[in-house]
Order: C-alpha cells, then sequence, then structure tokens
C-alpha cells in the first residue's frame, strides 16, 4: 500500500506569509491609485470626446491596478482553503473582501460608462488598431447594454432583491441543510444530510441504494410545499426581471452572458436529445453486467466492481506527465512545473477544504491546484482535470489579463481534454475486469454532464414556460415535467419509479442560475467533438489545439473556434462528440462480451 503523499504547495512566489506587509500595501496602492483613477476618467469614458488612446490607457491602467490585488485575493483564498481552521485565515479573506470592495466601489462608473458610451462612438473606436488587444473585452463590457434600467429602478431592484429574489435564495439553500434524511441501515435508524444519502446511491448494495432512495424522497416529499413554493417564486421573479429588462425569451440572458447565440445552443440540446440513444445502448449493458433483470432510478450510478487498487502520488505524477506528453511534449512541459516547482497541494490533511480546484492567480505569474491526493484512481482523474486546468493558464499567460480566464462555455476546454487522454492511458495498463468499471464510470461520468444535463435543460424550459402560461405550477405538475424529461433521456433502459419524480427539489442551479446547466453539455461536447477531430487528424491537429489554449479568453467562443476552423453553428461538428461517446459505448459492450465469455 503507498504512502498519502506529503506534496504540498510553496506560496512564497506571492506573499511570504499572512502578515507579510506587502499585502496591505498593495491593497493600500490599489485605493490610491482606484482614486486618482476616477478623479482622472470619471465623465471621459462615456463622451462624444472619447479617443482610443483615452480609452486604451484607461484599459490599460486598470488591468494593471488589478493584478497586485488579483494576486493578494488568490493568496488570502488559497491560504483559507490550505487550512480552513484557523480563524486568522477567515479573518485575512473578509478583511482583503472588505478592501478590495472600496477598490471596486471607485472603479465602478468606468464599467458603467463604458457600457452606457453610445454604439456609434464605441463601434468607430474599436476599429482603431490600438485597441486590437480589447476589442472582445469592450464588446463583452456592453453585452447587456440594451436590457440596464435606469439608475434609480437598478437601484430600487438592487436594494429589493434582498428581501426578494436573494432572500428566497438563501431559504432554499438553508431549508435544504436543514433537510433530516432518516434511513435504516443494518437494523439501526440513522438520520444523514442530503450529500450523505445522495452518495449511498452509489452503494455497491442494491438495498442500500434502494433505502436511499426512498429516504431521499421522504425528505423532499415531508418538504414538499415549502420548496415548490420557493421554485414558483423564484421563477415568477425572473419573468418579472426579464420583461423589465426587455428579453424576448427566458434563456437569454444565460445566453448573453456565455457570449452564445440561441440557434448555437439549440443546436448542441437537438445534438444531445439525437444521442441519448447511447444511454439507452449502455444501461442494457450495464443491467447484464449487474445481473438484474431491470433497472430501477437507484441503480444507475451502482459500482460494478469495487476496486482496490491504489497509486502513489508519484505514480499519478507519471501517468499523468506520460499521457500529456504523448500528445504535446508542450502539454507535459507546462504540466511537469507544476510538480517540480511545488505549484500542487496534494497532501490530505484535516481543515483543508475539499473538492479540487485550480486557481490562476495573474499572467504574469504561475497558477496553483489544489486537490486531496488520496491514491485512488479517482484520483488521477482528478489531477489530470486540474491540471488541465493548470496547462490552460500557463499557455494563455502571453495574454494580458482581461484576455486570460474564459467564459464558462470554454473553461473545461483543457481539463476534460487531459482527463481523456489520461483514461486512454489508464484503459491500456489494466486488465479485462478493470478496464469495464473504468470505461462504466468515464461513460456515467460523460453522460452526466452531456445528455443528464441536456435533459434537466429540457425540463428548465419546460418550468419557465409553464409557469408564464399556466400561473402557478403544483408540485405533480413540476414533478410531471421532470419524470418525463428524464425518462425521455434513459428511453426503456432505466425505469424512473414514482417516487424519482420528486426529485428536481434539490437541484440548485434550477433556483440559484437558471439555464447554467447547458454549458455543461456545451463544454463537455465540445472537448469530445475536438478529440474526435484528434483522432481523426492525428499530429496534425495538436498545434491548432494549444493554440486555442494560448488564446485564453481573449475572444468569443465563436471567434476562437472559428480560428481553428471550426463552426460551433454546424451540427456535425457537434455530431463528432457524439461519435466518440457512440465508440466508448461501443467498446463497453466488447469488453462485457468478452467478460462474460471468461466467466462462463
Ligand atoms: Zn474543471
Amino acid at each position: 500500500m503507498p504512502e498519502m503523499t506529503k506534496v504540498a504547495w510553496d506560496l512564497s512566489d506571492l506573499f511570504g506569509g499572512i502578515d507579510d506587509p506587502a499585502i496591505d500595501k498593495a491593497l493600500d496602492d490599489s485605493l490610491a491609485r482606484a482614486k486618482a483613477f476616477a478623479e482622472r476618467y470619471r465623465g471621459a469614458i462615456d463622451s462624444d470626446n472619447l479617443t482610443a488612446g483615452t480609452l486604451l490607457e484607461a484599459i490599460e491602467e486598470l488591468e494593471d491596478m488589478a493584478i497586485p490585488l488579483s494576486k493578494v485575493a488568490s493568496y488570502v483564498a488559497q491560504v483559507f482553503f490550505a487550512d480552513t481552521s484557523k480563524p486568522e485565515h477567515g479573518a485575512l479573506m473578509q478583511h482583503v473582501q472588505e478592501r478590495q470592495t472600496e477598490v471596486a466601489l471607485e472603479l465602478i462608473f468606468f464599467e458603467l460608462e463604458l457600457m452606457a458610451a453610445k454604439p456609434e462612438i464605441i463601434d468607430r473606436l474599436v476599429r482603431d488598431p490600438v485597441l486590437a488587444n480589447y476589442k472582445h473585452f469592450i464588446h463583452a463590457s456592453r453585452l447587456f447594454r440594451d436590457h440596464k434600467l435606469p439608475e434609480g429602478e437598478e437601484k430600487i431592484l438592487e436594494e429589493k432583491a434582498n428581501t426578494g429574489g436573494r432572500a428566497f435564495e438563501r431559504l432554499f439553500e438553508e431549508s435544504l441543510s436543514a433537510l433530516e434524511f432518516k434511513i435504516t441501515l443494518d437494523g439501526q435508524e440513522q438520520t444523514l444530510s442530503e450529500p450523505e444519502v445522495l452518495a449511498l446511491l452509489r452503494d455497491p448494495k442494491r438495498e442500500v441504494r434502494k433505502a436511499a432512495a426512498g429516504s431521499l424522497t421522504q425528505g423532499l416529499v415531508a418538504n414538499s410545499r415549502l420548496l415548490t413554493f420557493i421554485f414558483n417564486t423564484l421563477v415568477y421573479d425572473k419573468s418579472i426581471d426579464d420583461r423589465l429588462r426587455r428579453y424576448e425569451y427566458p434563456e437569454q440572458p444565460r445566453n448573453t452572458s456565455n457570449e452564445l447565440d440561441r440557434e448555437t445552443v439549440e443546436t448542441v440540446m437537438d445534438t444531445c436529445v439525437e444521442g441519448y440513444e447511447l444511454v439507452a445502448r449502455y444501461y442494457r449493458v450495464k443491467r447484464q453486467a449487474l445481473g438484474y433483470d431491470k433497472l430501477y432510478h437507484y441503480d444507475r450510478y451502482a459500482p460494478l466492481f469495487e476496486s482496490k487498487e491504489e497509486y502513489s502520488f508519484d505514480q499519478a505524477k507519471g501517468i499523468v506527465l506520460e499521457s500529456f506528453g504523448r500528445f504535446s511534449s508542450e502539454m507535459s512541459n507546462a504540466a511537469g512545473e507544476f510538480f517540480n516547482k511545488n505549484w500542487i497541494d496534494a497532501e490530505p490533511r484535516k481543515a483543508k477544504r475539499g473538492g479540487a480546484f485550480c486557481i490562476s492567480t495573474t499572467p504574469d505569474l504561475h497558477p496553483y491546484v489544489l486537490l486531496s491526493y488520496l491514491n485512488r484512481k479517482e484520483d488521477i482523474m482528478t489531477l489530470a482535470h486540474e491540471l488541465g486546468h493548470g496547462v490552460h493558464y500557463s499557455l494563455a499567460s502571453r495574454q494580458t489579463l482581461f484576455n486570460f480566464g474564459s467564459v464558462l462555455p470554454i473553461a473545461e476546454l483543457a481539463s476534460t481534454f487531459g482527463e481523456m487522454l489520461v483514461f486512454q492511458s489508464l484503459v491500456s495498463k489494466s486488465n479485462l475486469e478493470e478496464k469495464l468499471a473504468l470505461y462504466a464510470e468515464k461513460i456515467e461520468g460523460i453522460f452526466a454532464t452531456v445528455f443528464r444535463q441536456a435533459a434537466m435543460y429540457k425540463f428548465e424550459q419546460e418550468l419557465h414556460r409553464g409557469r408564464r402560461e399556466l400561473g402557478e405550477l403544483t408540485t405533480e405538475q413540476i414533478g410531471e415535467m421532470w419524470q418525463r424529461n428524464i425518462q425521455t433521456m434513459f428511453k426503456d433502459s432505466v425505469e424512473l419509479g414514482e417516487e424519482h419524480a420528486n426529485w428536481w427539489m434539490y437541484v440548485n442551479h434550477f433556483v440559484e442560475s437558471p439555464f447554467y446547466v447547458y454549458a455543461y453539455s456545451f463544454g463537455e461536447l465540445l472537448v469530445m467533438a475536438l478529440y474526435s477531430m484528434y483522432l481523426r487528424e492525428g499530429e496534425s491537429f495538436v498545434p491548432r489545439y494549444i493554440e486555442l489554449l494560448k488564446t485564453g479568453g481573449a475572444c468569443s467562443p465563436e471567434e476562437l473556434l472559428g480560428r481553428v476552423g471550426i463552426d460551433i453553428r454546424d451540427p456535425e461538428f457537434w455530431r463528432g462528440g457524439v461519435k466518440v461517446l457512440e465508440g466508448l459505448v461501443a467498446d463497453f459492450e466488447k469488453l462485457h462480451a468478452e467478460w462474460k465469455q471468461q466467466r462462463q
């Protein structure tokens, strides 16, 4: 059994410690600079006399000011996440947030003036080559121009949101965390939280999963009046906002912030729906592998085998670098730096934040990765995922700060791709049973991201339109929409029992970020489509892909992909992604047939 890794990150490139005087100096300087900036540019941006030179100077100064502030913010967050138990870490983060707000308040005029500036002036200025680097930034800053209300009305909406929409979101969060799920396991009655009961839906024992499903249902049903009311209220609240802000359809604000047009989003979602057949194909084989007559909603995530194999952190490092390197040395070199220069915090520690993330800091520095490496196979995938993000940021570091990060649908470009490379490499090293388990995990993971999110999107569309046309919806009406849309995805391969009709009630995306879910399908299918290009084109694809990463967030998704010859409006491109999934399902079918034969 390999020992737990002791690998921890070195944050000295940022600051020397939480009492480093450079932290407060950076905050003081930022505030002084922000005040000087406001003095100089207030009234000059939304002005008929604005020149390209002035706008350039202002944006460059703003970007330059944001760099030290980003470093402070990254640093205090990293220190806090590495050890959340120390009160001084939380206090420092709070202190920095408050001081950042002070700076932000000084600068908010810029955003507002840039948004308000006359289109005929801005359109002329952005054609000036001096602004070439900030064309996208200016465009993105003005996306919501047509949906802003007069300042007085904006202020009222903002203030009233605290007792309106935001209050209901908080009520949802608090009600959900207070929910109790009673369950009897091994003759003992227990009370579980929502994450605990959801985790039991992946238990190898069927009776445990079935009991967990029953417990989840009971807990939700006991609160269905409250949760239904919260859903109705927030969906109605959004429809009021949308009407006041002159949106033509419910998905429009989300599409606008994702910089995607309606046709493109619908093309991607339709392609997902076309691919539902794969879900049924996969679950039919899974049913046989599990030896069941029928699959129910509580069997979806049943593990095929219990895996006990362990991998040391060094082994994981070897696997990730080798898989990345087989694709591109530029990618493996960029990932290698994370290990050589101590930019990874992998050690499992008490009071360390759960989950994993990659934090970008600023283009002139380097990103960091945090995870708790527990020697399991899935931890290798997590490492590959986060290092994919890391490589993306490293390669995009030639961009300036405002062009560095990506919008949501593009943000998983390298992480999901990196996982795919590592998956292929793990498969090549595994025996038949391990391969089957690896495929099942990978396929279920991709399905949950691509198809399930698409089915949830279809549900959400009905929910918002239903509320507008029918008025307040009952628990049963919402349940019917939910059940039908999810069942359509499974066709006859999985029977969703009656109780599943209540499982929309705990999905916080529906409450907090309407239509957020489709970005998951979009991002994952995009990577699969790119992966299919790699399989078809081989070596010649590599430099084009690397170019995508290097571009960071310097342009919209459509322009970014257009630069490497991809038309995101073309359904054929997206079908390429579904083809990759079909390949995975076909491989799984073959492996299963072999496995069955071996056991006879
Ligand atoms: Zn990610």
